[in-house]
């Protein structure tokens, strides 16, 4: 069997995240507009990036839940280091509840 304690191991040297010249863009919805996603969809097709996913916020058990009732379900960014700020979202949202954005700092 070979000798392992021979076997030189190269060191590793943490990487600082906070110098690394990567910025993702800053997705915001607005929920007070954006309130029944399921039924609309529209930024989860219009996305080449694929970034957005909706979600239900109240599963009950036995119950189909209804996406046309306002609250049940929630888009979020979730793919958001996807984004290449193409604003495909933005503009057809028709409720004019996305905003996207270059984050700072
Ligand atoms: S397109 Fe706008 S209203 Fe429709 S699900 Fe997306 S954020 Fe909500
Ligand atoms: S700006 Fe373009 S890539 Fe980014 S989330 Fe919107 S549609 Fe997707």
């Amino acid at each position: 069997m070979a000798d392992r304690s021979k076997v030189k191991v190269p060191k590793v040297t943490p990487v600082d995240l906070t110098r690394l010249p990567v910025k993702f863009p800053k997705i915001e919805i607005d929920r007070t507009k954006c309130t029944v996603p399921f039924w609309c969809k529209k930024c989860l097709q219009a996305c080449p990036q694929v970034v957005f996913q909706v979600y239900c916020k109240q599963l009950l058990k036995l119950k189909e839940s209804d996406p046309r009732e306002p609250g049940v379900y929630e888009v979020l960014p979730v793919r958001r280091d996807k984004c290449n700020m193409c604003n495909r979202c933005v503009e057809i949202c028709p409720e004019n509840a996305i905003a996207v954005t270059l984050q700072e700092g």
